[in-house]
């Protein structure tokens, strides 16, 4: 019919795929939902007898019935209550945990890029708020929409059994009905979207001042935030207005034009043509079904908001779950590599950047030996990195390890041949053993984690918390200074015996004693490894057999120590400002 309708029949067909192996939990929705209607349906049919038959006089014993019939027709209809809200609610809740899992899993198999366009705070309101938003719907809202449907239905079957001409009626009302429900439907689903999007700044605006909150202290930042704060908060509160605003006008629209339908029969009664063909029953009938069904036309005009904006939350979630993963073709796996690494004229430029990030780069380093990349920050050190660890795609040129491109393997398969300590260490809110041997499960015992610690020179600090390794290092490591969480990451790199090493300025936070202590053990972990070093302190990388000068993207020099040293380069020109300021 529309475009809309179109879009929620294949979004709400996208979402009952979800529920494919529910099967028994549908049925048993279904049964409710349709019991309670035939029950409620029954109990307002049950009005003829008692008028025509029982009060009459005419059969006595439709009054001695009566009471326990209603007894009964309650009872079964509490029943049929629970069935449906029970089934429903557990096939929502599946649904809900399914589609949950999904995007947490899609999330994290995006690509590098995704996360740099994406800010936090809305990624989380998604699985937080969004998710929420069709729990809601599947679960409440389906339901009272089924059930109160199938009361539409059967009411108006009922009717149309007991006097055809009389419910006549509802062709003119229902498709006006109609209309309004569908306006109104759109007008609930864009503002669904709305509301989704503002959660998103209210999160990420909470995110912002959480995370920064020292900074927000020192350069007395807390009016700029709350005024931010303000505003995405209060954007919240008028799309919510205005979903609310359009429920409120709509609810009473609809009861309006129902009640059109209802003061049409009355007028008809008028007619003594009309009331000569019906019983005072079948008349009380009528205009009672009719009653009846402002219930449900409410409920469901009611509840439709809640199901648009479930709809609206599926598309936003449907749409992450559409978005392209990591590229992973690669079939190519190498069981453990030697260690050769080829960069071949390779260029890449980040997105939405006009300047390449590298611009023309080649080096290898053969298997076992040492590069050091040093730079002025932003010449593109760290970019080399996440070229070879395939962080982001889209180079030109060629990177090989052993000979096979990056991109012939399989990614986990890639990965695993490298140990890497980035420049931002992240550590999770766990112990400090289970940081070192993060996600290798059972493989490495107690003795090999404190040998990690012990190489990395982390175990004289860790012995002095009363927890020893079993401390709880907080939210990315808050507990610890940034020299004792470069150790951390630095163990969890040797743990990991792989024979591609990459260290970012993996030392830069550390004083330069801490920091020979532990290059004496990074240099023996060098030795039987393919090592890229990025160094920000010269000294750190004289031992290199090879190394790099990268500036604007381009390696401009290329030698050992001794040979550029000696060269009246920018090697040379780096070297004497840091040996004169150190
Ligand atoms: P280095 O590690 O040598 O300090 P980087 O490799 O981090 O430098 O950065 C090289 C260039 O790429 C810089 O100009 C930087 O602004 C840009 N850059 C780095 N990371 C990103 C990113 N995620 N998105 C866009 N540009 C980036
Ligand atoms: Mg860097």
């Amino acid at each position: 019919m529309t475009h809309t309708t179109n879009s929620s029949l294949v979004t709400f067909k996208r979402l009952i795929s979800y529920v494919k192996d529910k099967k028994l939990g549908i049925f048993g929705g279904i049964l409710g939902m349709l019991g309670y209607a035939a029950v409620d349906a029954t109990f307002i049919y049950s009005l003829k007898p008692l008028l025509d038959e029982g009060l009459t006089g005419k059969n006595p014993d439709v009054l001695t019935f009566m009471p326990i019939f209603v007894l009964i027709i309650i009872s079964a209809r509490g029943l049929a209550a629970f069935l449906s809200s029970y089934c429903m609610a557990w096939v929502g809740n599946h649904v809900v945990m399914k589609l949950q899992r999904a995007v947490f899993n899609h999330l994290m198999q995006m690509p590098v890029a995704f996360f740099d366009k994406n800010s936090t705070g809305d990624l989380l309101s998604k699985i937080t708020y969004d998710c929420n938003q069709v729990a809601n719907a599947a679960s409440n809202s389906l339901v009272s929409i089924f059930r109160e449907g199938a009361m539409v239905v059967a009411l108006l079957t009922m009717m149309f059994y007991q006097s055809w001409q009389l419910s006549l009626i509802f062709f003119v009302v229902g498709p006006l009905v109609g209309f309004v429900i569908n306006k109104v439907s759109k007008r609930f689903r864009g503002l669904g979207h709305q509301i989704q999007a503002a959660m998103g700044s209210v999160t990420t605006s909470s995110e912002q001042m959480l995370k920064g909150h020292k900074e927000v202290l020192m350069f007395g930042g807390q009016q700029v935030e709350q005024d931010k704060f303000a505003q995405v908060s209060n954007k919240v509160r008028r799309q919510n207005m205005k979903m609310i605003s359009a429920q409120a006008i709509s609810v009473p629209v609809i009861q309006f034009l129902a009640s059109m339908a209802l003061a049409f029969v009355l007028y008809l009664a008028t007619f003594p043509q009309v009331m000569d063909t019906l019983t005072p029953g079948t008349f009380t009938l009528i205009i009672s079904a009719m009653f009846a069904l402002m219930k449900p036309i409410k409920a469901i005009t009611q509840v439709n908001n809640e199901i648009q904006k479930g709809l609206a939350a599926c598309d936003s979630l449907f749409a992450i779950l559409d978005s392209d993963l990591e590229k992973n073709s690669g079939t190519k796996a190498i069981a453990k590599v030697k260690g050769d690494i080829e960069f071949k004229h390779v260029r890449f430029g980040y997105d939405g950047k006009e300047k390449l990030a590298l611009n023309d780069v080649s080096f290898t380093v053969p298997a076992g030996k040492t590069v050091a990349l040093v730079g002025r920050s932003g010449s593109g050190k760290s970019t080399i990195a996440a070229i070879l660890t395939r962080f982001y795609d889209g180079i030109e040129g060629e990177v090989t390890i052993d000979g096979q491109s990056i991109y012939d393997f399989p990614l986990d398969n890639l990965r695993s041949q490298m140990a890497y300590v980035s420049q931002k260490v992240h550590l999770f809110d766990d112990t400090i053993a289970n940081n070192i041997a993060y996600a290798t499960g059972d493989k490495y015992s107690r003795e090999q984690i404190i040998a990690a610690a012990r190489t990395a020179n982390a175990m004289e600090f860790i012995e002095q918390f009363p927890d020893g390794l079993d401390t709880m290092v907080g939210e990315d490591g808050v507990m610890l200074s940034g020299g004792q969480r470069q150790r951390i990451a630095i163990a969890r790199a040797l743990l990991r015996d792989a024979p591609i090493l990459i260290l970012d300025e993996a030392t830069s936070a550390l004083d330069t004693e801490s920091e020979r202590h532990i290059q004496s053990a990074l240099e023996a972990l060098q030795k039987n490894r393919t090592s890229i070093v990025i160094a920000h302190r010269l000294s750190t990388i004289e031992n290199a057999d090879q190394i790099l000068v990268v500036d604007q993207g381009q390696v401009i020099e290329q030698g050992t120590h001794q040979t550029l040293s000696q060269k009246d380069g920018i090697y040379a020109n780096l070297l004497k400002m840091q040996t004169s300021a150190g």
